[in-house]
């Protein structure tokens, strides 16, 4: 059983890409931005950590580590995973790697999906028509992106040494983004 994470920033297409990869490859979707907004909505975490979604910063790390190692705790036993937007801290990297050993279990690749700011947020303000979220306007989104740019050398450079880490055009359409991420995970399946 293999687990794998997909990496890029705001607007990159990872939730899309996350969800056609696990249907195809028969993996579980951990997605850490949806596992973290339905905690706040069933009262699991504190009201208190909403104020980082909605800023758009981190929340801490305490919180969300706790969350992921539950929730990874929680599925089926030789379960493949797909984890998408976690890690996002090199701290969060080195805590799945630790979680992980514990089970015999490891990363076989980072799958980043490359796209400018510009891009990611055009796709943004235009999933802000329907997603109904409350950090995809303007303002919060460039925090997003700020924290991203602080965020994103260490964890790239922490895979690139495991030799782990490969990088997909996201200027592209979902479908040929589909097709290439499959591509990288069946030389690893
Ligand atoms: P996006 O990738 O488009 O920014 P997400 O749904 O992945 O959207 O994340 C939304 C918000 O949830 C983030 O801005 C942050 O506040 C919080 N969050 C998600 N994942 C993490 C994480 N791994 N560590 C800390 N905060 C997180």
């Amino acid at each position: 059983m293999k687990n794998f994470i997909i990496f890029g920033s705001p607007g990159a297409g990872k939730g899309t890409q996350a969800e056609l990869l696990a249907k195809k490859y028969n993996l579980a979707h951990l997605s850490s931005g949806a596992i973290l907004r339905n905690a706040l909505q069933n009262g699991l975490i504190s009201d208190n950590t909403n104020k980082y979604l909605k800023a758009g910063n981190l929340v801490p790390e305490k919180t969300i580590i706790n969350l992921m190692t539950e929730t990874i705790g929680r599925q089926k036993k030789n379960q493949g995973l797909i984890f998408d937007g976690f890690p996002r801290t090199l701290n969060q990297a080195e805590k799945l790697d630790e979680i992980l050993k514990e089970k015999n279990l490891t990363i076989s690749k980072v799958l980043e999906i490359k796209i400018n700011e510009k891009e990611g947020t055009k796709r943004i303000l235009e999933r802000a028509k329907t997603s109904g979220r409350n950090d995809d306007n303007k303002k919060i989104l460039n925090n997003r992106f700020r924290v991203y740019r602080q965020e994103m050398t260490p964890i790239k450079n922490y895979y690139r040494t495991q030799k782990k880490l490969v990088s997909i055009d996201g200027c592209r359409t979902v479908e040929e983004i589909f097709q290439n991420l499959s591509a990288e995970i069946e030389k690893n399946i």
